[in-house]
Order: structure tokens, then C-alpha cells, then sequence
């Protein structure tokens, strides 16, 4: 059951940021993470401050020289559909096309997504190949703050008393290969069991995997760049990954799988994604 909680819909950022300052408060985006809480008892909210009619949050540019903002109300499904984002950042729209559902994406924000701050969640690891960066503001100014900075914990991340993300930046992204690939338990929508995000950039010997559901955060994997610039044997660069990947999580046992058969599958995901990135 819902307790109750009262709620405000705030015109402006600065209106927003005042009724944040209040105990026990959330912003409320598309709401298909934080009304799930709140009904599971999970988070039982005071107030909820839903910033959807914050028309300043809309950013969303795209500039080989300045990068990708992609503001706090950007739904998946505008991702999922931008023939420029497909076009140069790929993997972000392969990822947000299997979060959810197509109704949910209608609601749901790639920035709920990262706040909400689940191992699992399926736009982080994008994310952190691609250097992130989460821009804030709140009563004491602007942050920004690394993706890998922002995700603290299993359902924690940065955020200070009174903050509110308002955009994501992307520094430019590379000419690269990039590409998403998600275990799930169905076929349909289903959270992960382990999800992988990767780039490689042949020509600058740039190589980056991500590992999500598999740690208390995605896990960004050292030392690939010195491996691919090693050898180009797919096969021998597969194996070598997947080592380094297995070395660098810490997997558990859930409702979606045990550890073992996250760290089989790992193994299995991070071998494709190096074979479909690298070749
Ligand atoms: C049936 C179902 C299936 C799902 N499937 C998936 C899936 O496959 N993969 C996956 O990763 N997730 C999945 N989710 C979870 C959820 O849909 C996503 O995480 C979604 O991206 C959350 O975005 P939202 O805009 O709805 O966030 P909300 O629910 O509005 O907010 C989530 C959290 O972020 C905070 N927040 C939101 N915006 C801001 C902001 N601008 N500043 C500060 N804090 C903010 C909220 O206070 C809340 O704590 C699923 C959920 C449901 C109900």
C-alpha cells in the first residue's frame, strides 16, 4: 500500500531545488521506479517533487565537438528514436531499446535510471564507457560528478540534500564500434542477470568494457586498452577480457541467478561483445 505523501509540481529548476530542501523528499521523474518503491514500502516519501513540467530539464544536443547533453526528462523512447544519437552513440539507444517496456520507456528517463542506482541498471554501463559525466545543481551550485562517482551503491548514488541532476554529458564520442548485450531470465522485458557495454576504437588501440549486475556497481574494467594494443587474436583477446573481467567482479546469488551463472555468463558476454566490437 501507498502512504500517503503530499506532492508539488514545480514551474522552474529554483522552485524545485526550495521544495527539495524539505525532510524525506524525491523528485519524481517518469515515476516507473520510484512508484514501485513506494507501493513495495521501500521508500515512503513525505513529498514528491515531479519535475516532468520542468520544460528546462528538455536539453538534449548533439555536437562532434562538444559531445551529448541529454537532459533529466529525456525518456528512453526519445533515444531509442534519434536517428542522430543511433547514428553516433549507438550503443545508448541499443541499451534503452531493452530497458523495459515500450509503454514504460514512454515514462521512464535515462537520469531516473542512473539515480535510482541499481547494479542492474541497464543505462549505466553505456554510460560508463563512454566517460559520463552527471551535472547537478542545488542549493550550493552546479557539480559534476563521473558516472562511476555518481553510482555509490546499490541503490545510492551522489546526490547531496536538495540536488537535482539535471543533464548527463558525453564527451565526444570516438569513431568506434560500440554495442550493448543483455542476459535476462525470459525472452521480453525482463532486469538483468548481467548486462555489457563496449567500445573499441581500432585505430587508436581504445578499448572499453563496462559489467553491470555482477557488483554493487557497474564495473568499468582496468587494463583493456594494454590487452587489445597486445594482440589483435580475437579469440586469445576474448579469453584474456573475460579473465580480467572475472578477476574484477563480485558477483551474487538472487531471485534472477545465482553467482555462478552470472560468472558463466560474463564470460560468454564479454567473448561476444570483444568479437563483435574488435573485428
Ligand atoms: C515493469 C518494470 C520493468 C523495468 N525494467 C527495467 C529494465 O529492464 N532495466 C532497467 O534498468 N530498469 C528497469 N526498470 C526500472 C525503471 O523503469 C528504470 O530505472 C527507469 O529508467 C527509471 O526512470 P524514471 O524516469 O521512471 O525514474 P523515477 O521512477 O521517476 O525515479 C527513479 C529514482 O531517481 C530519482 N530521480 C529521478 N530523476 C531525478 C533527477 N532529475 N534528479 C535527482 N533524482 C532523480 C527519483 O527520486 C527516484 O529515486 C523497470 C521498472 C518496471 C516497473
Amino acid at each position: 500500500m501507498i502512504m500517503p505523501f503530499a506532492y508539488v509540481k514545480p514551474g522552474t529548476i529554483q522552485e524545485a531545488i526550495e521544495a527539495l530542501q524539505t525532510d524525506n523528499s524525491w523528485p519524481l521523474a517518469g515515476g516507473t521506479a520510484l512508484l514501485v518503491d513506494m507501493r513495495d514500502g521501500v521508500k515512503r516519501p513525505d513529498l514528491l517533487v515531479d519535475i516532468k513540467g520542468l520544460r528546462e530539464l528538455d536539453s538534449f544536443t548533439i555536437d562532434s565537438k562538444k559531445g551529448i547533453t541529454i537532459g533529466a526528462r529525456t525518456t528512453l523512447n526519445f533515444l531509442v528514436e534519434n536517428k542522430k544519437l543511433r547514428a553516433s552513440c549507438p550503443v545508448l539507444a541499443e541499451a534503452a531499446l531493452v530497458t523495459a517496456t515500450f509503454q514504460l520507456r514512454n515514462q521512464a528517463t535515462l537520469v531516473g535510471n542512473i539515480c535510482k542506482a541499481s547494479p542492474a541498471a541497464d543505462m549505466a554501463p553505456s554510460l560508463y564507457i563512454l566517460g559520463a559525466q552527471v551535472v547537478t545543481t542545488g542549493p550550493r551550485g552546479e557539480r559534476r560528478i563521473p558516472i562511476a562517482d555518481f553510482m555509490i551503491g546499490p541503490q545510492k548514488n551522489a546526490l547531496k540534500k536538495g540536488e537535482l541532476v539535471v543533464q548527463v554529458e558525453i564527451p565526444p564520442p570516438p569513431k568506434a564500434k560500440m554495442a550493448f548485450l543483455k542476459k535476462q531470465r525470459i525472452k521480453g522485458h525482463d532486469l538483468s542477470v548481467v548486462n555489457v557495454a563496449g567500445l573499441a576504437d581500432t585505430e587508436s588501440g581504445t578499448l572499453r568494457l563496462c559489467v553491470g549486475a555482477c557488483a554493487e556497481t557497474p564495473v568499468l574494467l582496468e587494463g583493456t586498452d594494454q590487452l587489445y594494443k597486445k594482440t589483435r587474436d580475437l579469440g586469445k583477446l576474448g579469453e584474456q577480457i573475460a579473465d580480467l573481467a572475472l578477476s574484477s567482479i563480485s558477483p551474487i546469488d538472487d531471485v534472477r541467478a545465482s553467482a555462478d551463472y552470472r560468472r558463466d555468463m560474463v564470460r560468454v558476454f564479454v567473448k561476444r561483445i570483444v568479437s563483435r566490437i574488435c573485428s
